[in-house]
């Protein structure tokens, strides 16, 4: 994860130094160093830190919700994964994705500590990698991907932000990508997984309320509109590319 973060960390300071006609080739140059941008982390788990600075999302995602999202409610689903696994030698020594896929193989002691948690320490790494961008239009294979699977990206943002605005309490927002590069779009409750069902996502957005409150209290729906400003298409796109190579399996 460190290396990601640090080649993240470098993309950002280098798109930011240039002109926007020399940003986009700069991007796509860093894009092919950025290595893997998928993880599949295992016990004991560590909270991934920021591949930016909180308030590198302002104004869409204020620095205030950045920080308490990831160093406390983020922070919290590891320190109770790890408590929940430390004691499991067999469940411990799987990795994140093989746990969740096995789900219903763990002890009935863990099992639901493992959903809530787990599936909370998968959404939130990818998130924060998603998200630091500079939104825009994607490019190349996943923008093609888009307009074939959802009509137009225009398409997209209106059935994700429907899908978001229509997931009843707390959830996930999500699209999805299966191995040959097809996408789809889903809604999950709390912090259930699609790997729990064998699917990989490609990028999502959190639904919770802690994830929008302080700045956009009950307005959901103006959340999810502005929430496309901040989305990182570069790393979306590595992350596709990943998702279509069956060795890199990850959150
Ligand atoms: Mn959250």
């Amino acid at each position: 994860m460190l290396t990601i973060v640090r080649r993240a960390m470098l993309l950002a300071g280098a798109a930011s130094a240039l002109t926007s006609t020399a940003r986009r080739s700069a991007a796509q140059t860093a894009v092919s160093e950025l290595g893997p941008v998928v993880v599949d982390p295992s016990y004991p788990f560590v909270l991934p830190p920021l591949p930016y600075a909180t308030s590198a999302n302002d104004p869409y995602i204020d620095t205030q919700t950045m920080a308490l999202h990831h160093d406390k409610h983020h922070a919290a689903y590891v320190a109770n994964l790890n408590a929940a696994v430390k004691d499991n030698p067999q469940v411990a020594a799987m990795t994140l994705t093989q746990m969740l896929a096995k789900l219903n193989e763990l002890p009935d002691t863990i099992r639901t500590a493992v959903r809530n948690n787990g599936g909370g320490h998968a959404y939130h790494s990818m998130f924060w990698v998603v998200m630091g961008g500079k939104g825009g239009d994607p490019a190349g294979d996943v923008a093609t991907a888009i307009t074939r699977d959802f009509g137009s990206f225009a398409q997209l943002k209106a059935d994700f932000n429907k899908a978001g605005l229509g997931q009843f309490g707390s959830g996930w927002a999500v699209v999805l990508v299966d191995s040959s590069g097809k996408l789809s779009l889903a809604a999950r409750p709390n912090q259930d997984s699609p790997l729990m069902d064998g699917k990989r996502v490609l990028f999502g957005n959190d639904v919770w309320e802690h994830a929008y409150y302080l700045k956009y209290q009950n307005r959901r729906a103006d959340y999810l509109t502005a929430w496309w400003n901040v989305v990182n298409w570069p790393v979306v796109a590595a992350r596709y590319k990943a998702a279509t190579d069956a060795t890199q399996l990850g959150i």
